[in-house]
């Protein structure tokens, strides 16, 4: 019999599946397994594989799946009204009042304010954020921060993968924390919590962004070689979106040169190096959070500029805690119609309800391993496989080493533009079919022949 050590090591990180949560790494009795930076994303290392995992490490595993019906009924005691939002309170629109926060954020600021009102009203002890540049440039981490200014440096998504559940080696007992994770991490985390984890169960609100896709950190490296950085010229420091909303990736070298690229421009690595994460996940909305926070993507809110998030509360006390928030002026909301909002991220949906079905189940067609979710969706015509063929089609081509190489002969200047143009045809022209049933989307229990 495999011990859980052996089972993680073969059946998820060496079938490529691992999505680098860190869960494993903090249960690991033995205090000898790291989580290790490649230029793959975040990798547990399990020591000559001594490791002593507990079961709960296999059954917390993101990787190879987790079972969406069981989580919904065990961890809000029902199954969603909408399967592409997930079990909700409310959704607004809106950003932070204070201008510096806004600006800060992401898209509205919404994600640090709030956690920022938890300790300032002493309602968490600590913050566990992800910040990019530490411990170096390129890098980012999960750090815990006691102030509101680290939490407002800490501001920004990060679209490389960071490991944020083995920080939980770190925590103080007897502390309460908020943290930021991505939907793959939010789902271990309540698997954990629902185990009576300690842990876990010092974490007491759960934020985190709507989450599409994001980038293998070889996407950076890749974008230096093609705009001509020689390898001497070091990166002193990197943003993912600065500027106005929707910003731009800012790099800063030591030679002085600054390299920026619109946020719709340097999209164009995607398809290049999306991670495996990215395309086999099935929830976009970060179901598992307290609050989830995505950009409002409207030609109304991008004509107005300025920042626009959409905000959606998921538990009742996250609901009481935004709406005392907005009572005082610290946030400007407007409430929505929750199905109105999807909406804005029609597209993202479907790909991650209906694609990351679709690629899961070739994936395992073709004898590899991919995490099972418990859910089929429906309806799911024909022609969606087939618009699937073209997008599986594109990111299986992008992703070879040629391809890769191919690209940093392209300077950005003419991929951003072009990248920004077909993607936009595209989305024209698979519209039809990717909203065709989706606003009604169920999704069904899967069976183990899917
Ligand atoms: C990988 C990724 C993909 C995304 N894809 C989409 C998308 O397709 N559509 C969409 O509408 N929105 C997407 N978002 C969300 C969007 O970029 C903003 O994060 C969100 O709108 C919150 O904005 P804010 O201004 O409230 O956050 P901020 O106030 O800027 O706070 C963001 C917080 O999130 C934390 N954080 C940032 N990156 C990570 C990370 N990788 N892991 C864990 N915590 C992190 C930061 O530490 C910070 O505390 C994505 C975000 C990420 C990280
Ligand atoms: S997905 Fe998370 S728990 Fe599973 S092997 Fe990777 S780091 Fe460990």
């Amino acid at each position: 019999m495999p011990t859980v050590c052996e089972r993680l090591q073969n059946d998820v990180i060496e079938a490529g599946i691992c999505t680098g949560c860190g869960a494993c790494v903090a249960l690991d009795q033995s205090c000898k397994a790291v989580m290790r930076d490649t230029p793959w994303g975040p990798c547990p290392s399990f020591e000559t594989l001594s490791c002593d995992l507990p079961d709960l490490a296999w059954e917390t595993c993101p990787g190879k799946g987790y079972d969406f019906i069981k989580l919904y009924n065990t961890h809000y005691g029902h199954l969603p009204e909408n399967w592409l939002l997930g079990c909700f309170q409310k959704v607004r629109t809106g950003y932070s009042s204070i201008p510096e926060i806004r600006r800060g954020g992401a898209s509205g600021g919404v994600i640090s304010h709030t956690l920022v009102y938890l300790l300032e009203n002493k309602l968490i002890d600590a913050a566990i954020i992800v910040q990019q540049g530490t411990p170096e440039p390129l890098l980012a981490r999960a750090k815990i921060v006691r102030t509101s200014r680290e939490i407002l440096d800490a501001a920004q998504s990060i679209y490389i993968p960071v490991s944020t559940l083995d920080i939980f080696r770190a925590l103080t007992p007897g502390e309460r924390y908020a943290i930021t994770c991505l939907p793959d991490q939010a789902a271990a985390l309540r698997l954990l919590q629902q185990n009576d984890y300690e842990p876990a169960k010092q974490i007491k609100y759960v934020f985190g962004p709507y989450t599409g896709t994001a980038l293998y950190p070889a996407a950076i490296e890749s974008y230096l070689r093609g705009c001509g950085v020689k390898p001497d010229d070091k990166v002193v420091s990197l943003k993912w979106r600065a500027g106005e909303w929707p910003g731009y990736m800012e790099i800063r070298m030591a030679s002085g040169r600054v390299l920026q690229s619109k946020k719709v421009y340097y999209n164009f690595l995607i398809p290049f190096f999306i991670t495996r994460n990215s395309l086999q996940n099935m929830d976009f909305t970060n179901e598992f959070c307290d609050l989830s926070v995505g950009d409002a993507w409207s030609p109304r809110f991008e004509k107005l500029g300025g920042g626009y998030s959409v905000i959606t509360t998921r538990s009742a006390e996250m609901e009481s805690i935004i709406s005392a928030m907005e009572k005082a002026s610290l946030l400007v909301m407007t409430e929505e119609d929750p199905f109105k909002t999807l909406e804005m991220h029609g597209h993202m949906l479907d790909f991650k309800k209906r694609g990351g079905y679709i690629r899961n189940r070739w994936r395992r067609a073709f004898g590899k391993k991919a995490p099972r979710y418990g859910v089929r969706p429906v309806p799911l015509p024909v022609s969606r496989y087939l618009v699937e063929v073209v997008i599986s089609s594109i990111f299986l081509v992008c992703g070879t080493r040629l391809a890769r190489k191919m690209l940093e002969c392209l300077p950005e200047s003419f991929m951003g533009p072009m990248f920004d143009k077909l993607r936009l045809t595209w989305k024209r022209f698979s519209k039809p079919v990717k909203r065709k049933g989706l606003g009604t989307l169920l999704m069904e229990q899967e069976s183990v022949n899917d």
